[in-house]
């Protein structure tokens, strides 16, 4: 491939990254075993890579002829979207912007149906979540530009960097989750033939599932810019959990956003940057696949007992940057805690050094939401 950063680990399996960067045995492990899968034609792993329950996180897999909803995972749809302020960065004061948060994790008050059919969706069970981000690595996050990298990328991508962004991370809650259940109760953990009854099924509520997770980080978005009294623009909506016809061959990706829709943000953490880039297309052999985000270092539970002693308790909810982090539960500033996800700059410096983007511009976050 003449390229160091791609790397080859058997036949049809491949990962994003450099040698520097750590990707624990067991994600690599489960990186293996999806290639191994009937029907699986390549397997790449991001540099953001590692372990899920049971499939790794942070891959993009292709197969032929069949389907895999488990590498999907329940959180059908999740993604991250970018959205534009119009209040500026200057007089944002992180405590008073935090103290406006507080709440975005109870039911919206507004007209779900309504919200829902504006955007061709039906009314359904799981009306109430609609509109929060939900728990644990979710989160709605106020953010100013930190750096410019590409003058003339920023300005096409429409940016002002004199205001606001809000980042939101979420998906499709209870829905998705429902969806992978139903059919893993009905049909097992195996490929799904195209064409079949059952691959219509699946495929027709991934699809509503994929949607309503947008209509959500639209609300999610909507609420916290409400809640701070600005008016917003969307930059950027990408999903980076589904499954998609590709040439012939079915595409999943887990924890990869898409190469081939344009501008993708790929966070860090409440404590780190969030980089905007701009992917390069065409480039089959990552999957047209970017990583999503850092990627874990910890899992959850190890979080709390291995940084202890890098944080005072009344340092866990501010960052380095001066911003905030709004969150009820004492446990989840742990696991959530920066150091328990790699570091971004060097995830986002693999797949630059990959040939695979261009670096836009990196924002810096001013107050976390995470419930
Ligand atoms: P996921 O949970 O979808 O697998 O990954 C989301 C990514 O978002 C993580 O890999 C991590 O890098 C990033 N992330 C998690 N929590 C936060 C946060 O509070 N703020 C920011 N900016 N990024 C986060
Ligand atoms: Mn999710
Ligand atoms: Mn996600």
């Amino acid at each position: 491939m003449g390229n160091p950063i791609i790397v080859e680990r058997g036949p049809g399996v491949r990962v994003v990254a450099s040698p520097s960067t750590w990707i624990e045995g067991e994600a690599l492990r489960q990186l293996d075993q999806t290639a191994t899968l009937p029907g699986m034609r390549q397997t790449v792993g991001m540099p953001d890579l590692h372990p899920g329950k049971g499939n790794p996180v942070g891959a993009a897999f292709l197969s032929e002829g069949l389907f895999y909803p488990a590498l999907v995972g329940s959180d059908i749809g999740c993604g991250m979207s970018l959205w534009q302020s119009d209040l500026p960065v200057k007089k944002a004061r992180p405590d008073k912007l935090a103290a406006r948060l507080e709440g975005l994790d109870t039911p919206w008050e507004g007209d779900i149906a309504a919200w829902l059919a504006e955007r061709d969706l039906p009314s359904g069970e799981f009306d109430d979540s609609l509109g929060t981000p939900g728990f644990g690595n979710h989160f709605a996050e106020i953010q100013a530009v930190h750096s410019i990298e590409d003058a003339g990328r920023f300005a096409a991508s429409g940016l002002d960097a004199d205001s606001l962004c809000v980042l939101v991370h979420t998906g499709s809650r209870g829905l998705g989750e429902a969806i992978l259940r139903r059919h893993l109760t009905a049909h097992g953990a195996g490929g799904v033939a195209e064409g079949s009854e059952a691959a219509s099924a699946y495929l027709t509520a991934h699809d509503q599932a994929v949607r309503w997770a947008e209509a959500n980080r639209d609300l999610v978005a909507h609420r916290v810019l409400t809640a701070i009294g600005a008016k917003g623009r969307r930059l950027l909506d990408v999903c980076h959990n589904g499954v998609t016809a590709s040439c012939g061959c079915w595409l999943h990706r887990k924890g990869a956003a898409p190469s081939d829709k344009g501008l993708v943000v790929i966070p860090g953490s409440r404590g780190a940057l969030s980089y905007l880039v701009d992917p390069v297309r065409e480039r089959e052999e990552a999957l047209w696949s970017l990583a999503h985000g850092a990627g874990r270092k910890m899992a959850r539970h190890e979080a709390k007992g291995k940084l202890r002693n890098l944080y005072r308790r009344e340092d866990l909810d501010r960052n380095a940057y001066g911003g905030r982090i709004v969150c009820g539960s004492e446990q989840l500033l742990w696991e959530e805690a920066p150091e328990a996800y790699k570091d971004v700059d060097q995830v986002v410096g693999d797949l630059a050094d990959a040939g695979l983007l261009t670096i836009v511009a990196a924002f810096r976050p001013l107050v976390t939401f995470k419930a």
